[in-house]
């Protein structure tokens, strides 16, 4: 009998925030195949004989080729294995989940889909912005700053057509993604937030207006992973940043 493949998504750091879904069948794993943005504390979640493989990606350079690990989950699904394939964040969002559950799909190996709190929506969250509120923003459009080639993102359609715009993949470019954004027409004087591994013990962000976030992030040292935010939304961060504040990011904590 076939095994099955769970997509999960392990949420952007935390390991508070994966579903009780996603807890619930890497308990019951066979296999745990992971991404380097997969929080590792959510591995011992997983039975201890479980077979863990880091499918882990670095920019410039998969250690795991795409076509390797869609091959590997149907493999081990085919030897009657359940198949956990945690993602960072959500997996259909710039997780390539959709690519591993047509890999599933075409050989018919039965699948699920377990979302997970995108760091889109939890990294503006954990600095203390609503991508959405009444009065100031009532769009946004979560956009990749970098393309697969490396060349920075076409931006100007999200720039143009919403308020509030999440950019993930921003670090490396971001001189680059916050001057296209003011040349599609954003204002340079609007707020914008660049936040490094939020949700974990390591966040660490700047707040600036487009045009200045470069040097401030370049001068607060922040790499990737980091996600960009920019809109009227950000000025709330001042009034709304509560993480830290009373409650720590536990990278070592588990769901009960
Ligand atoms: N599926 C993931 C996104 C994968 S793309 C999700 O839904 O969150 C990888 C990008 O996500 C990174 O380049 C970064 O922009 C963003 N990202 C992931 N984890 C993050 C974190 N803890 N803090 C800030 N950005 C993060």
């Amino acid at each position: 009998m076939s095994g099955i493949v769970y997509l999960v998504g392990a949420g952007p750091g935390d390991p508070g925030l994966l579903t009780l879904r996603g807890a619930e069948v890497l308990r019951r794993a066979d296999v745990v195949v992971y991404d380097r943005l997969a929080p590792s504390a959510l591995l011992d979640l997983a039975p201890a004989r479980a077979e863990r493989i880091d499918a882990g990606k670095r920019p410039g350079g998969a250690t795991l080729p795409q076509d390797s690990i869609n091959r590997l989950l149907v493999d081990r699904a085919r030897r009657g294995r359940t198949v956990v394939r945690l993602k960072g964040g959500d997996p259909f969002v710039f997780g390539r989940g959709g690519e591993e559950a047509l890999a599933c799909s075409k050989a018919g190996i039965p699948f699920e889909v377990v979302p997970g709190v995108s760091s889109a929506i939890a990294a503006p969250a954990y600095l203390g912005i609503p991508v959405t509120h009444r009065g100031l923003s009532s769009s946004f459009a979560v956009v990749t700053g970098t393309l697969a080639s490396g060349a920075v993102a076409d931006l100007e359609r999200a720039a143009t057509s919403v308020e509030t715009l999440v950019i993930l993949m921003a670090a490396g470019k971001l001189r680059a993604i916050c001057e296209r954004l003011v040349e599609a027409g954003r204002d340079p004087s609007e707020p914008a937030a660049l936040v490094h591994w939020a949700t974990t013990s390591k966040q660490r962000s700047a707040v600036s207006t487009l045009e200045d976030l470069p040097r401030a992030a370049s001068e607060a040292g922040l790499g990737a992973p980091a996600t960009l935010v920019v809109g009227p939304v950000v000025s709330l961060a001042g009034d709304l940043f509560w993480f830290g504040a009373g409650r720590e990011a536990g990278e070592d904590e588990l769901p009960a």
